[in-house]
């Protein structure tokens, strides 16, 4: 039975359009690192200037693919489940940060669940097929993983142990939003009282916060030999855990942290991080910035999640938007002096000497022989800031560019880091291949394609609300780059297959009509029919009928909007992803180093699809079920 299963296997790989070289080096344990939003241009730059020495170690001793060509709409959860299936959108289901219910007979066109939900994902992912060969795998952070039910399923279904899949992902519970407390209470209280062995003070104050289902309290006092006259000093109380902050301005470390304070709520368990940067003499104001609790889910035991978030630190606490809205002070094109950067990148810098420890536990606990590892950082990095960095985008602020750039750069730097400590770590049978899931780029302004198509009477809505009875074509709550026909193959659908040539036309032509009222030029550049396209992965049943492409400067939205076109959200321009994969800004990286992998060898642009195969390949297993890229020769060692 084994060996007929393995001989399927092998008969799928040699179908492979390019024949493979045989592996002179096993590799036995294979790091699937991505950075989210590295952008290309962004990563060459900085290699260029010698500032990510990790990856040019990478670089010079293992394989660099000029550029990762994404998946379309060049989306994460799009481009990461392209990577680990090896299949586009309109056979691996996931056409977009969500996605549509499907049978498209049971449900509406306005129904809809996460694409990083692992029940969106129809097509076989690497993690899948390893556990099938026998490779224990260990997803620390990958998208599409959570819940990992259906692909214990799947594995089980496949006659694989089920327990070679170690999974956990913490982005589907929050227990708490991070926060920054500015002030204590009026019901602050003046003593110690309930603080046993609390120091020597003149004096005290006191309060709580809630925590999941408990408290975590805090002491604030004057600490007689510190030279602040006035309360200088805090203590963190929660269970058995108390610490001791001092007020400190962001630095180039980590020693100004408090935690971890264990956080419940129900089953989930989370860790709490405190950061003091600052504390008034008088006790009333304080800046405490306390990151996100998130609660860890998995393929594991409660036991084993506790042993394993101890070891590891705590989940993401990914603060850009908090940066943004002012959490940290003000920004610097805000009339802030740089701290709220600073203060910014602590956070990072914490979150990077996490994923070290995390990196640590994982080896030394399931010794997996695939693993999954990932930051969003320097995608959020990308979208608060690209706006303002991106030379192409009209309105380009060069000087606020320049102020930015050092820290958009330390994003990479920190994450670097991290990439090295886990490279020295290899050992002579590993190797790692860094990825990314798409680019960045720099916008303006917002285009509705719905207020275009309900101007032409092909969509209807009653207020903010989409009347699906008068709506032929759209662009669902769901998508934002395709428009989709309301046909009856879809639940209530209203168009039938002989009308739909006819909306298909209507659509297109009303598109490429639309006009930016400031300068009269048009929006639309492209209308793209999935039905002639679909070498490019997109349509399938959660795919759309109609994809755009945009003038610069412009990104789509499927929100409800009286205009056609209006402004982006940010006042220094947004940074975006989802365009077409051929625009240079949306590239992705795609390094390999280590056991089995090329010496300095350069290959031509790969495309997301064809990472699963190739690295499949070099795990020594089958080529996961409905991949259709090719393994690339060029990256084994020969
Ligand atoms: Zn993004």
């Amino acid at each position: 039975m084994l060996l007929l299963h393995l001989a399927a296997i092998a008969a799928l790989a040699s179908a492979s359009p390019i024949s493979s070289p045989p592996q002179a080096n096993a590799t036995e344990r294979l790091v699937i690192m991505s950075w989210d939003g590295a952008t290309d241009w962004v990563v060459d730059r900085m290699l260029k200037e010698g500032k990510l020495p990790n990856v040019a170690r990478m670089a010079s001793g293992g394989v660099a693919a000029q550029y990762l060509i994404p998946a379309y709409p060049s989306k994460t959860a799009v481009g990461h489940v392209a990577m680990f299936t090896g299949a586009w959108g309109n056979i691996n289901g996931v056409t977009n940060n969500s996605v549509p219910l499907l049978p498209r007979a049971e449900h509406t066109i306005l129904q809809s669940r996460s694409g990083f939900d692992g029940n969106s994902m129809m097509a076989e992912p690497l993690w899948v097929r390893a556990a099938v060969e026998g490779k224990k795998v260990a997803a620390l952070s990958a998208a599409g993983s959570f819940p990992p039910d259906p692909f214990i399923e799947q594995i089980k279904a496949k006659g694989g142990d089920p327990a070679n899949f170690v999974q956990f992902s913490g982005f589907e519970h929050q227990i708490m939003a991070a926060s920054t407390k500015t002030e204590f209470s009026a019901q602050a209280v003046d003593n110690a009282d309930g603080w046993p062995g609390a120091p020597q003070s003149r004096r005290y104050r006191q309060t709580s916060i809630p925590a999941g289902d408990g408290r975590i309290h805090i002491l604030i006092y004057d600490d007689p030999n510190d030279p602040v006259d006035g309360f200088d000093t805090m203590l963190i109380r929660s269970g058995m855990t108390t610490q001791t902050l001092k007020p400190r301005a962001a630095a180039d470390d980590i020693d100004g942290w408090a935690g971890p304070f264990k956080v419940r709520e129900g089953d989930l368990l989370g860790h709490a991080w405190f950061r003091l940067f600052s504390l008034s003499p008088d006790g009333k104001n304080l800046e405490l910035y306390r990151g996100k609790v998130s609660g860890l889910r998995g393929t594991e035991s409660p036991e084993e999640i506790e042993r394993y978030l101890d070891a590891y630190g705590n989940f993401h606490d990914d603060s850009f938007f908090n940066y943004t809205g002012g959490m940290l002070g003000p920004t610097l094109w805000e009339g802030g002096n740089g701290e709220a950067e600073r203060r910014l990148m602590e956070i990072v810098r914490l979150d990077c000497h996490f994923l070290k420890r995390q990196f640590d536990y994982a080896i030394q606990r399931w010794n997996p022989n695939l693993m999954f590892v990932y930051t969003p950082m320097s995608d959020s990095a990308g979208h608060v800031w690209m706006g303002a960095l991106d030379p192409n985008r009209q309105g380009h602020d060069k000087a606020l560019a320049a102020k930015l750039w050092p820290f958009y750069e330390q994003v990479h730097v920190l994450q670097d880091e991290w990439l090295g400590h886990v490279l020295d770590r290899l050992g002579p049978t590993g190797a790692l291949t860094l990825v990314s899931d798409h680019g960045m780029e720099g916008i303006s302004k917002t285009f509705y394609p719905n207020a275009a198509l309900a101007a032409a009477g092909l969509m209807a809505y009653d207020g903010n609300r989409i009347v699906p009875e008068r709506t032929k074509i759209l662009t669902p709550p769901w998508s934002d780059f395709f428009l989709v026909v309301h046909g009856t193959d879809w639940k209530g659908g209203i168009v039938t297959p002989e009308q739909r040539e006819e909306v298909l036309k209507a659509a297109t032509e009303a598109l490429l009509a639309v006009r930016d009222p400031e300068t009269n030029q048009p929006v639309v550049t492209a209308v793209l029919r999935a039905d002639e396209l679909s070498h490019l992965g997109i349509g399938g049943p959660a795919g759309g009928d109609l994809y755009l492409d945009l003038a610069p400067g412009y990104y789509p939205s499927s929100r409800a909007s009286q205009v056609a076109v209006g402004p982006s959200r940010s006042p220094i321009g947004d940074g975006v992803h989802g365009f077409l994969p051929f625009r240079r800004s949306m590239h992705g990286i795609f390094y390999a180093y280590g056991a089995g992998i090329a010496k300095g060898a350069v290959v031509p642009g790969l495309r997301q699809v064809d990472v699963a195969p190739t690295l499949a390949h070099l795990l020594g297993i089958g080529v996961p079920r409905d991949a259709v890229g090719h393994i690339i020769g060029g990256v084994f060692r020969r």
